[in-house]
C-alpha cells in the first residue's frame, strides 16, 4: 500500500473555480482543508477558452469576504461594459447605457481562467494544502468521516469532502448521486476574438437574425483582451462547419476590427442537469458546482451559481447544517435550472406563439420600449434575486 496523507478535517475534491473558492472560504472560517485535484497545476493554468466571463457583483462580494482584496482584484482586472443593444435583422430595437458610478461595479468581465489565476494565487498565500496531478478515485462516506483514495494510492480521511470535481464528478458517483436532466439537441458555437488592444466599443449586443451569419442569433459579450461570440446553430447543423466558416462571417459580426484572430471555439449545448441529492445519506459529501448542477452559459449562473455553492458549503460544514446546505441550495439551482429553460425555449422559439410574440414585439420596438426591453431580456431567461445565483 502507498502513503497516506495526514488527515485533514476537510478535503476539497477539484481545483476548478469552485474547489478554489470552497478552500478559501474554509480556511476564512479557520477550517484546514486539503485541496485534491486531478490535473497537474501547469495544466489546469493553461485551460483554454474564455467561458465563464460574467462575475457578478454578488461572486466578487462573496470572494472580497473570503479573502480580502480578491474581489477587488478580480473586478479591477475585468472590464465593465456600459451599453448593452439589442438587434433584429440588423434594425437596434432596444439599447440601454449606464453611467460609470464610483459605487463597486454590478460585473466584471473577465475569462475564467485570468479568474482562476487569481484564485490560485490567493489560495498559496493563505497556505492552503493542495496535492495537483492526481485524480480522486475512490470515496468512501462512512458516518464520522470521508476516507478518500487517489489514482497514485494516497489516501487522506477527511471530516468531510465537498465535491467540486466538475460535470463528470468521480465524488458524486462514489457517491451513487445521480445527475439528472436534459441537453438541447441545438448546439451552439462560441469563437473568442482577441482585442488585446481594445479598438471596439465594449457593448453587450444580442442580435437576433444576425444578416452576415445567414438570421441566426448572435450574442457578443466583451471581455478584458477580447470578445465572445455566441451563434445559436440551425436545427440539425453541424457547428464544426459554422467555426470553419467562421473568417467569411466574422468581419459582419465585428466590423470595428481590422483583423479576427479567433483564439478559441467550442461547440456547445445547453444542459440543464441536476444533481439527485446535494449530500449522501451521511451527510459527509457536499456536492458544489457543476458537480452538482449543469447550466447554460446564457445567464452566466453556472461558475457564479458554483461559488456560492462553494461558500455555502464551507459554512455548512463549519455549522453543521449540511442537511440545510442540501435543500436550500439544491431549491437555488432548480430556479437557475427554470430559468436557463426560459432562456431556451425564447431561442429556439420552437412554438409558433413565441415566433409570434418575439417578431410582434420587434414590430412594436420603435414606439413601444417595453417591447425592446422584452427582447433585450428574454435570451437569458427570468431574471433571479442575486441571493438565488
Ligand atoms: C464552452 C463553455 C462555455 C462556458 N461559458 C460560461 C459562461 O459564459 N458563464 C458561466 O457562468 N459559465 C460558463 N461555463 C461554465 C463554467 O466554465 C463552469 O460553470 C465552471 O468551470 C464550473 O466550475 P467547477 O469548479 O464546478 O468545475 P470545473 O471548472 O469543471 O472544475 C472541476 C475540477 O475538478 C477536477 N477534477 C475532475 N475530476 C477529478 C477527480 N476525480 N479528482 C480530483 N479532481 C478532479 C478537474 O480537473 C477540474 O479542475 C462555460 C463552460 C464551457 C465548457
Amino acid at each position: 500500500m502507498s502513503a497516506v496523507a495526514a488527515p485533514g478535517p476537510l478535503a476539497v475534491v477539484g481545483a476548478g473555480p469552485v474547489g478554489l473558492s470552497a478552500a478559501l472560504a474554509a480556511h476564512a472560517l479557520g477550517l484546514p482543508a486539503v485541496l485534491l485535484e486531478a490535473q497537474p497545476r501547469a495544466a489546469a493554468a493553461a485551460r483554454p477558452g474564455s467561458r465563464a466571463i460574467f462575475v457578478h457583483r454578488a461572486t466578487l462580494e462573496l470572494l472580497e469576504r473570503i479573502s480580502p482584496g480578491l474581489g477587488e482584484q478580480i473586478a479591477a482586472r475585468g472590464l465593465v461594459w456600459r451599453t448593452k443593444r439589442t438587434l433584429w435583422a440588423g434594425r437596434e430595437v432596444h439599447a440601454r447605457s449606464y453611467r460609470p458610478s464610483s459605487a463597486a461595479p454590478p460585473f466584471t468581465s473577465l475569462p475564467q481562467t485570468m479568474v482562476e489565476d487569481l484564485l490560485r494565487a490567493a489560495c498559496d498565500r493563505a497556505g492552503i494544502a493542495q496535492h495537483w496531478g492526481d485524480p480522486v478515485a475512490r470515496v468512501a462516506s462512512e458516518k464520522g468521516s470521508v476516507r478518500l483514495r487517489t489514482a497514485g494510492g494516497v489516501a487522506h480521511e477527511a471530516s468531510h469532502v465537498i465535491a467540486a470535481d466538475g460535470p463528470r464528478s468521480t465524488v458524486r458517483a462514489e457517491a451513487g448521486l445521480a445527475l439528472r436532466g436534459s441537453t438541447s439537441a441545438t448546439g451552439f458555437v462560441v469563437i473568442d476574438v482577441a482585442d488585446a488592444a481594445g479598438l471596439a466599443e465594449p457593448e453587450r449586443i444580442f442580435h437576433y437574425r444576425h444578416p452576415a451569419v445567414g438570421g441566426r442569433n448572435v450574442l457578443l459579450v466583451p471581455f478584458r483582451g477580447g470578445w465572445r461570440v455566441d451563434v445559436q446553430c440551425r436545427p440539425g447543423e453541424d457547428g464544426g462547419r459554422l467555426i470553419d466558416e467562421a473568417p467569411d462571417w466574422l468581419p459582419g459580426v465585428l466590423p470595428q476590427l481590422p483583423a479576427h484572430e479567433v483564439t478559441w471555439s467550442s461547440v456547445y449545448r445547453f444542459q440543464q442537469r441536476l444533481a439527485s441529492a446535494f449530500t449522501d445519506r451521511h451527510q459527509r459529501i457536499l456536492l458544489a458546482g457543476e458537480a452538482a448542477h449543469l447550466l447554460p452559459p446564457f445567464g452566466a449562473r453556472g461558475m457564479n451559481s458554483g461559488i456560492a455553492d462553494a461558500v455555502a458549503a464551507a459554512r455548512a460544514v463549519h455549522t453543521a447544517t449540511v442537511p440545510a446546505y442540501a435543500v436550500a441550495r439544491r431549491a437555488a439551482a432548480q430556479q437557475n435550472i427554470h430559468a436557463a429553460a426560459g432562456a431556451l425555449d425564447h431561442l429556439l422559439a420552437a412554438r409558433p406563439r413565441r415566433r409570434a410574440a418575439q417578431w410582434a414585439a420587434a414590430a412594436a420596438a420603435p414606439w413601444w420600449p417595453r417591447a425592446g426591453r422584452w427582447l433585450d431580456a428574454a435570451p437569458y431567461g427570468p431574471q433571479l434575486r442575486a441571493v438565488t445565483y
